[in-house]
């Protein structure tokens, strides 16, 4: 008898107890705009800010409507406008180079290696042709950091990081984030942190930080902020900078407030799933893994492994195999994009590139979400069934 997973892959744990009730201490009292504070009282909102600037050991910290917002927000207070190119990777989620669309500026995608981290070598080629890199660590996947900021610096590139797959991830003991001018998290559902929709915007540049808190619309209010620079630094720009609105609500901010606090020990919850997975997989025929360096500190949300120069016919075969018992996996080489897993090449707001290499590893991942609700087994049995359809592939073509 073969097995089959009944386990649902898009159900996230529930929010903590701590979460529910200061939600509905919020709703009790009505006051959800994140400026609507009562006398002396500190709103979820301000409060969270400066919980993740402690955590991520930033000076300055908003919080926005969504990841794809803050990923504007930073794009325009770097100075991003019309017709700019913008450096970031051709594998990542559509909202990175929508942002880049959205102010009128030109993604100018970086190829991809089989690690599925930016490729350093074509980044140098091309650094010359913007100011901007926005660097998506995408799935959790992240590059030589060291490598990255000596280039970055070396080429005059402004760095922001798309960390919405690395909240709570470190490289050498770095948090992810933390090593351009800007990090922008996602607190959207599928992410590490859950409120639905949201967003975080960390950095050390007052400026930067006064004008992202001015663009998402601050209402001259700004001094009701924890994690702002002092008011002075605003006086310069109140009255430059557009409201493109996009603030966080206190009751978004309730909920997340007490996941924060679990965020080391969700990581660690993350990553063993991931071990079992990996160890399970190891070795099955034509598959490989992307390596994991010991300066990555990763937190494994997701699940990917790679069948390099596999037909497609048989690649599609392995998704409906797996998919038949319960295994849903996603494969970014289907010719029209399924649920998230468009790529590069469909973005047709982006000029076309060619990216070879990107084009090889796209064609060969696949890519399986890992919810806490799973357990530990959940993976080993995942494992187990991944390798029995990779296995019979192998032997019906041998
Ligand atoms: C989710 C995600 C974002 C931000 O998405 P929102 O849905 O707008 O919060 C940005 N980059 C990547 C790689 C993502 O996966």
């Amino acid at each position: 008898m073969s097995e089959t997973f009944h386990g649902n892959f898009t159900q996230q744990e529930a929010i903590p107890e701590e979460g529910i009730a200061a939600a509905l201490d919020v709703l009790r009292h009505g006051r959800l705009h994140r400026y609507n504070l009562a006398e002396g009282e500190l709103g979820e909102t301000a409060l969270l800010e400066q919980d993740f600037a402690a955590l991520t050991g930033a000076r300055y910290c908003l919080a926005v409507a969504s990841g794809g917002y803050g990923l504007g927000a930073a794009l325009r207070a770097t100075g991003v406008g019309p017709g700019d190119a913008v450096l970031t990777n051709a594998f990542t989620l559509a909202p990175v180079p929508g942002a880049i669309a959205a102010l009128g500026a030109r993604p100018l995608f970086v190829e991809t290696t089989e690690d599925l981290v930016i490729d350093l070598d074509d980044l140098e080629v091309k650094a010359a042709d913007a100011r901007v890199l926005m660097l998506s660590h995408m799935r959790g996947h992240i590059a030589d950091m060291e490598r990255v900021t000596e280039l970055c610096r070396a080429k005059g590139l402004t760095l922001i990081e798309d960390c919405a797959h690395t909240m709570g991830a470190h490289w050498n003991g770095v948090p992810s984030g933390r090593h351009g001018a800007i990090g922008c998290y996602s607190t959207q559902t599928y992410k590490h942190v859950n409120s639905g929709e949201g967003g975080l915007l960390v950095t050390d540049d007052a400026d930067l930080a006064a004008r992202m808190i001015l663009l998402s619309g601050s209402y001259m209010l700004y001094e009701r902020h924890l994690a702002a620079p002092p008011k002075e630094v605003f006086e310069e720009l109140r009255l430059d900078v557009p409201n493109v609105s996009g603030r966080m609500d206190n009751l978004r901010a309730a909920i997340l407030r007490p996941q924060l606090s679990r965020l080391a020990e969700r990581a660690e919850a993350w990553n063993a799933r991931y071990r079992a997975l990996e160890a399970g997989i190891w070795g099955a025929p034509g598959i490989s893994l992307p390596h994991r360096p010991d300066a990555e500190g990763f937190v494994a949300s997701s699940f990917q492994f790679l069948a390099l120069d596999w037909p497609p016919e048989k690649a599609a075969e392995l998704v409906a195999r797996a998919g038949a018992r319960g295994v849903e996996m996603k494969w970014f080489g289907a010719e029209d994009p399924v649920a998230f897993t468009s790529r590069y090449a469909h973005w047709r707001y982006a000029a076309p590139m060619a990216l070879p290499r990107t084009d090889r590893v796209l064609a060969g991942l696949f890519d399986l979400r890992l919810p806490l609700t799973f357990s530990e087994e959940d993976c080993r049995l995942i494992a187990r069934i991944l390798r029995e359809e990779i296995e019979a592939l192998a032997d019906r073509a041998a």
